[in-house]
């Protein structure tokens, strides 16, 4: 099956590599069904081409929405080929630090988002006796830096998850895999609590090589979308060349 007949439903699709992946999908052709909080990013997608686009204010914490994103897809589309649990936030902070509510609100998005987007697919996906799973997760879910411990923890959760998962659907012609970049020049620092490690964070990530960009990643996912039938792309590590 091409791009061009597939069906793909987005997280966290309002800006950075769920935006940029939508947009390269567009361009190939497919159909896509996009989800975030910010509904004005929402409509500038889609306004690039209705006949392919849908799209609904989601929050990925809460399954009744994320389960009306995926009834959007099938009543617009008819089917779901694949779902892309991207949404995701960073709010880094020392463990000394405390930021409990911080640590609660990634668990929600990093790890129940995942989650919630493969309950509402799964029925679908084994009615129809064919899908693809996705999701971002991140060298974080394979290393962590201080002030990373929790984010590093919800991204070896999805690891995990993503792996148990691929253990259990292969079966049933359910592809899986994860997306794990590196760093990426997106909006990710929106998600500090405080202006300045937001602006640490922003200067960190300037410089040549130092980051990649969303559409960077975009051509992984793609990449992973587009394989043949048999081939079962479980996950594409991709870092910034200045990246050890
Ligand atoms: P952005 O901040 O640009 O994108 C994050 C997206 O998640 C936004 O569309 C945001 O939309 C959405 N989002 C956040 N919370 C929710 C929620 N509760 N419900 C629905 N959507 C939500 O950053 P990135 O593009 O970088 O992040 C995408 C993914 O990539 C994340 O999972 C992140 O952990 C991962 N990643 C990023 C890296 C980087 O260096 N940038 C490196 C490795 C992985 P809205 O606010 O409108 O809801």
């Amino acid at each position: 099956m091409s791009l061009k007949e597939k069906v793909i439903v987005i997280t966290g699709a309002s800006s950075g590599i769920g935006e940029a992946t939508a947009k390269l999908l567009l361009k190939k052709g497919a159909n896509v069904v996009i989800g975030a909080r910010r509904k004005e990013r929402l409509r500038q997608i889609a306004d690039l081409s209705k006949d392919h686009v849908a799209y609904q204010v989601t929050d990925v914490t809460n399954l009744n929405s994320v389960n009306s994103l995926v009834k959007m897809a099938v009543d617009r589309f008819g089917k779901v080929d694949a779902i892309y649990n991207n949404a995701g936030i960073m709010p880094l902070s020392l463990l000394s630090e405390n930021h409990h509510e911080e640590w609660q609100e990634m668990l929600n998005v990093n790890i129940m988002g995942v989650l919630n987007g493969i309950s509402a697919v799964l029925p679908i996906m084994h009615k129809q006796g064919f899908g693809h799973i996705l999701a971002t997760d991140s060298v974080a879910g394979h290393q962590t830096i201080s002030t990373a411990a929790v984010y590093s923890g919800t991204k070896y959760a999805v690891r995990a998850i993503m792996n148990g998962l691929r253990i259990e659907e292969n079966k049933n012609c359910i592809k899986t895999s994860i997306i794990s970049p590196g760093a990426v020049l997106t909006e990710l620092y929106r998600s500090q609590s405080d202006e300045v490690s937001a602006r640490r964070l922003q200067n960190m990530w300037k410089g040549e090589n130092k980051t990649l960009s969303a559409d960077d990643v975009a051509q992984a996912v793609i990449y992973a979308l587009d394989a043949p039938e048999r081939v079962n792309i479980n996950e594409i590590v991709v870092r910034p060349l200045a990246e050890s």
